[in-house]
């Protein structure tokens, strides 16, 4: 078995309440990949510049996961992201995305990663989403994320893309923005009607929603005391959500899988959160990722005696 995930490779600059990082390593598919390593053989597809070295390397080789397919661009600067969180940490500033050798990206997979058992896409151009997707035909489950960006720029593209997966996961106001829907469950109805089989509703700080044709799944962001660094967590959450999936080889892809998955994508996040870019999740182990969505599950699993009413 194995995972494929494409996305952006990158150095971010972030700036929150608890301090600042100047260049730490980042980018979509590198904190995807150190959450959904605890799962399976990961494989990151996506260009680097001259200044990613064996030190980001070594970062994204944890926990197994092959650099095969990621394509050093002689003379070029790895992708560079900068941005700054307000004091609620639930909104954030771009300030600065420099394309870089990501401008004249074009994807081409080696057959081990054409081969994938399961595939994330990651925020990236829908075209080359979509065109990932095609040299992938044969994996068994596809997820995508996306950003407000392309809905604004590339909308026709982005729904092409949406229509060729198994499960969007995006935030709650980007459902509707999508879908032109004045709700999340009415986005989500949507959604599902194109062909999906799961939607999933980020909301930040607040957790997360399920959507199936079976029904509906919501679960708390898990409880910290202080969150440092933001930046990630989305990606994280995939990667944990994505990654159980794709240890379940014989599940069937339904409501009960992907609940679970709910909780492993929450518990990896809620450490990726707790430190600045990768540091934590790089050093996370098994075990507390297993205590963690123990946790999570105590928390949300409540008894209840029948009592009558009045009225
Ligand atoms: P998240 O906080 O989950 O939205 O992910 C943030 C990560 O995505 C950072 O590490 C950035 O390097 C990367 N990122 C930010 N903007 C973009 C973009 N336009 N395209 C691809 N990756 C991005």
């Amino acid at each position: 078995m194995s995972l494929t995930v494409v996305g952006s490779l990158a150095f971010d600059a972030v700036k929150t309440p608890s301090g600042s990082r100047d260049r730490m390593l980042g980018g979509a598919a590198t904190h995807f990949a150190l959450a959904a390593s605890f799962f399976d053989e990961v494989r990151p597809v996506g260009p680097v510049g001259d200044d990613f070295g064996p030190e980001e390397l070594a970062i994204l080789q944890t926990r197994g996961t092959i650099t095969d397919d990621v394509e050093h661009v002689a003379g070029g600067k790895t992708f560079f992201w900068a941005g700054e969180y307000h004091d609620n940490l639930n909104t954030r500033t771009t300030l600065r995305t420099d394309l870089n050798v990501f401008e004249h990206f074009e994807p081409k997979l080696s057959p081990a990663a054409q081969d994938c058992d399961v595939l994330f896409l990651a925020n990236i151009q829908p075209e080359l989403q979509l065109n990932v997707r095609e040299q992938c035909e044969n994996a068994r489950f596809v997820a995508m994320d996306s950003m407000n960006l392309w809905i604004d720029i590339a909308h026709d593209a982005l729904v092409r893309t949406v229509k060729a997966v198994d499960c969007l996961i995006l935030n709650d106001e980007e459902l509707e923005q999508l879908t032109g829907a004045p709700t999340t469950v009415k986005a989500a109805e949507e959604l599902l009607g194109w062909g999906l089989k799961a939607v999933v509703a980020k909301t930040g700080k607040y957790g997360a929603g399920l959507f199936t044709e079976d029904g509906y799944f919501f679960i708390p962001a898990y409880p910290l005391h202080e969150v440092v660094d933001p930046t990630g967590a989305g990606d994280t959450f995939a990667g944990g959500f994505v990654g159980y999936v794709a240890a379940q080889a014989d599940a069937a892809l339904d409501h009960q899988l992907f609940c679970e998955a709910m909780a492993y994508g929450t518990a990896l996040a809620s450490f990726n959160v707790e430190e600045f870019g990768t540091e934590r999740v790089a050093r996370l182990t098994g075990g507390e990722i297993a205590e963690r969505v123990g946790e999570l599950q105590g928390m949300t699993r409540f008894e209840i005696e029948a009592l009558s009413l009045r009225g």
